[in-house]
């Protein structure tokens, strides 16, 4: 019996070069968690391998991938932008992030949303066995629990969702609302970050479709499906261990050099409309005004990740932001001094680690977010157990790191309150909160988490079969 591991993404990135092929297996986290589970045995994983290969060359791919325990789902031009830019990128993500409004309802998103649900089953079901236990990833698949279930009605399927679920009144207003919740019923434990997605999505499910729930159990066609919380975290030890290396603290004494006297806070988010990055940066700018005292004194570090930026709302939102800091630098700015060090791009993990390790404060203000790593990451990278972590309520790492200052991202005041209360926190205070918020994070690492929703799926499985 194998674990087969099925996400819109395969953990590795092909570059081509010169028709030749290379292969970088991924460092993200979820890649991290899961090493134990698809390169044990003869698990796999199944996905997208993220690049447009030619037909003629699929089968050499293939046969690479299998040496990483991999099996791709190629996926034309076409069906990228319509799958996944489209229906997952514009229907489902503004949707579940309560942006009703950037919502694109189009037909053609939804035809190609389920014919590659249906490929990707197609693809699952040659690696399949009858026995294998199925674990689903994300927003991008929610009729493949449904689409396999039919298949092989005996299997085990697990549902992960890393973004959040969306209230009733919210869900209710997507037009394929019963074949999405249909599609996720295939599962037999469906997780998601927080109890209150899974309160959301018991809600949904009770409302809109011929099931009913008690506790957290969803009892349709004679069939159960649990729904849990399991919140994701992070490799713990890999971000605490970073700050020793001597590439991170040279690079950290870079970063602060000249800046001995300052008080550093950080962002790092993608380009997001979600991740209230704009409210963040009125946040500064009221601090500024009404706090003048801190004119010299502090620096935003903000890095914002390149991402989606062929989508216009997405590119207007970078126009925004550019706008926005080159005022404020303009206007605030001296001849040694600006407000904020805006990147637009990525950095190694040793930059992370090293910008981690050197702000005092991190400034983490989504409008909305299933989980949100970098509080965790954070966190995870403060060994001296000082610094200040600045967290919306919206993310769900709220629920676990509640001794971070937590604000309402919409009030601009609230966070510019915050910003001053961190700058003013005493060590002993900021180390309290610090030592707790490293305990949770330590212990509910990743590996924890994938153990923990692998155990419950198990068990899950065991009791249904008690009842046959
Ligand atoms: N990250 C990265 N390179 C960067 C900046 C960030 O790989 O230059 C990573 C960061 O370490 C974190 C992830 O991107 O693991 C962001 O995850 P999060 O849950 O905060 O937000 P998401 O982008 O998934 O919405």
């Amino acid at each position: 019996m194998k674990t087969v591991i099925i996400s819109n993404r395969l953990p590795v990135k092909i570059i081509e070069e010169n028709g030749h092929y290379t292969f970088i297996p991924s460092e993200g986290g979820l890649a991290t968690g899961l090493g134990d589970v698809y390169q044990s045995g003869n698990s796999v994983w199944i996905g997208w391998p993220g690049i447009d290969v030619p037909e003629e060359r699929q089968q050499e791919v293939t046969d690479k991938l299998a040496k990483l325990n991999l099996y791709p789902v190629f996926l034309t031009q076409d069906e990228i932008n319509l799958y996944y830019e489209g229906f997952s990128n514009e229907v489902l993500w503004p949707v579940f992030h309560y942006l009703v409004t950037y919502a694109h309802y189009e037909q053609s998103y939804w035809d190609c949303y389920q014919s590659v649900n249906q490929k990707f089953a197609s693809a699952a079901l040659k690696v399949l066995h009858k026995k294998d236990k199925i674990w689903i990833q994300d927003y991008q698949l929610l009729l493949l629990p449904g689409i396999l279930r039919s298949e092989l009605p005996q299997s085990t399927i697990g549902f992960f969702q890393h973004i959040p679920f969306p209230s009733y009144e919210i869900f209710r207003l997507i037009p394929w609302r019963d074949e999405l919740l249909n599609g996720v019923l295939g599962a037999d434990l469906v997780g998601f970050h927080t109890y209150d997605d899974v309160r959301h999505f018991l809600s949904t499910a009770t409302r809109l479709l011929p099931v009913n729930s008690s506790a957290n159990v969803l009892n349709s066609n004679e069939r159960q499906i649990v729904v849990e919380a399991f919140p994701m975290g992070i490799d713990f030890d890999k971000f605490s261990g970073l700050t020793a290396r001597d590439e991170v603290q040279k690079e950290m004494e870079y970063f602060r050099k000249g800046k001995e006297g300052l008080k550093l806070i950080l962002s790092i988010d993608r380009l997001d409309y979600s991740k209230g990055i704009l409210e963040r940066l009125k946040a500064l700018e009221l601090l500024l005004q009404l706090h003048p005292e801190y004119i010299g004194k502090i620096e935003l570090y903000m890095v914002v990740v390149p991402s989606r930026d062929t989508v216009p709302q997405y590119r207007d939102l970078k126009e925004q932001i550019d706008q926005f800091v080159g005022n404020l630098n303009a206007r605030y700015r001296s001849i040694n001094w600006i407000p904020v060090n805006y990147f637009y791009r990525s950095f190694p993990i040793e930059v992370l680690s090293a910008l981690y390790s050197a702000a005092d404060i991190c400034l983490v203000t989504p409008m909305r977010d299933g989980m949100n790593l970098v509080s965790k990451e954070y966190v995870a990278s403060r060994q001296n157990n000082d610094g200040v972590l600045i967290l919306s309520e919206m993310a769900g790492a709220s629920k676990e790191l509640t001794d971070a200052v937590i604000v309402n991202p919409n009030n601009v005041g609230d966070i510019m309150e915050a910003i001053v209360l961190a700058l003013k926190m005493p060590l002993e205070e900021q180390q309290s909160r610090m030592k707790a918020m490293r305990g949770i994070v330590e212990k509910f690492n990743v590996k924890h988490w994938v153990n923990n929703f692998i155990l419950r799926l198990n068990e899950v499985k065991d009791s249904q079969q008690s009842l046959l």
